[in-house]
């Protein structure tokens, strides 16, 4: 137990996050982060971000976010690379317990973002991690001169079947419509990269697998139920994500997919509770975006401490 009360305890640390923490420690809070085992958040996973403005010839994924963490630790930012395990929200100061020890804060932010999708077809546990991945950043290497599979219509996918066509020999995007939900650029540049085949009104059955680990895929037309198969040793799936808000224990109101409602700006329906990111944006998405929700939700927080004195 601590006696130590904090003024801001940031939960997550992408570029939600690391700007709330850059906000909130300039209006010496001296905010503490946990940042998770896996610190950077989802664009640790990303190779090239084109599209944040200031960076006219794109930047990494992991070193914008190391860039990130800098400028905020440069202020006071205090940050511990660990996973919050659970909170307790309903008296103040808020509770947030960390690998068994309990901290004490007037306010937190949230901003743990996303996690991805899986697909949930026959065979697909037992491969993941292995031919299965959800990051063709981390894992397309292990796949020279092989065929691999993608799976998605939006931009993760263009953007994992455009990156996979460095090591891959072929790359097949399957979609379960004929419509895409990806920005007509990405949807334009993977659609025109010759080792990328675009495949339509395709859905994974099953996984095929032998002695040597993923062979291929059972695909099925939605529109009518029929069925072929496809032969590929490795497959990435890019279908969405999904909030990271277990940990709070429905102690925050959410939409019934988990992504944390705003009540009043960025705060919560537990006054004194921030969210910011891919944990509330069902819409934007983008590290921009997230970037600028953090700005606001380490603003709201340090308005409403001054209010409550
Ligand atoms: P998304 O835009 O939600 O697209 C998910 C895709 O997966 C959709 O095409 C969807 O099909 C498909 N899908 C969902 N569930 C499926 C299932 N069970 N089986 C088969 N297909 C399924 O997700 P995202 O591509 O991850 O992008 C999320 C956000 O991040 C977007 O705002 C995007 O702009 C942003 N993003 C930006 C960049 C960039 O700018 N560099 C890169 C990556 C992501 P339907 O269309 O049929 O629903």
């Amino acid at each position: 137990m601590t006696d130590d009360v904090r003024n801001v305890i940031i939960i997550g640390s992408g570029p939600a996050g690391y700007t709330a923490g850059l906000y909130s420690a300039r209006a010496l809070l001296e905010p503490l982060m946990f940042a998770g085992y896996m610190s950077g958040g989802q664009l640790m996973l990303t190779s090239d971000i084109e599209n944040f403005p200031g960076y006219p010839e794109g930047i990494g994924g992991p070193e914008m976010m190391i860039q990130l963490r800098e400028q905020a630790e440069k202020f006071g930012l205090e940050v511990q690379d660990k996973n919050v395990e659970k909170v307790d929200f309903s008296e103040r100061p808020f509770k947030v317990w960390v690998e068994g020890e309990l901290f004490l804060s007037k306010s937190v932010i949230i901003c743990t973002g996303a996690e991805s999708i899986w697909l949930g077809a026959e065979g697909e546990d037992e491969q993941k991690g292995r031919g299965i991945s959800t990051c063709a950043t981390c894992d397309g290497a292990f796949f020279r001169e092989q065929e691999v599979l993608v799976i998605g219509g939006g931009d993760s996918a263009m953007e994992e079947a455009t990156f996979l066509t460095r090591f891959a020999s072929k790359v097949t995007l399957l979609h379960r419509r004929d419509v895409f939900r990806a920005s007509k650029v990405m949807y334009e540049r993977a659609a025109k990269h010759p080792k990328i085949e675009i495949k339509t009104f395709s859905s994974v059955k099953s996984w095929l697998s032998d002695d040597s680990g993923l062979s291929g895929a059972i695909l099925e037309d939605p529109r009518d139920g029929s069925t072929e198969e496809i032969s590929c040793t490795g497959a990435f799936i890019a279908i969405g994500h999904k909030p990271i808000t277990g940990f709070l224990d429905k102690q925050i109101e959410t939409d019934e997919s988990g992504y944390i409602l705003a009540k009043i700006h960025t705060m919560t329906s537990v006054p004194g509770i921030f969210a910011a990111g891919d944990v509330v944006d069902t819409r934007y998405r983008q590290a921009i975006t997230a970037a600028g929700m953090g700005c606001q939700a380490a603003m709201d927080a340090e308005k409403w401490l001054e209010d409550q004195h």
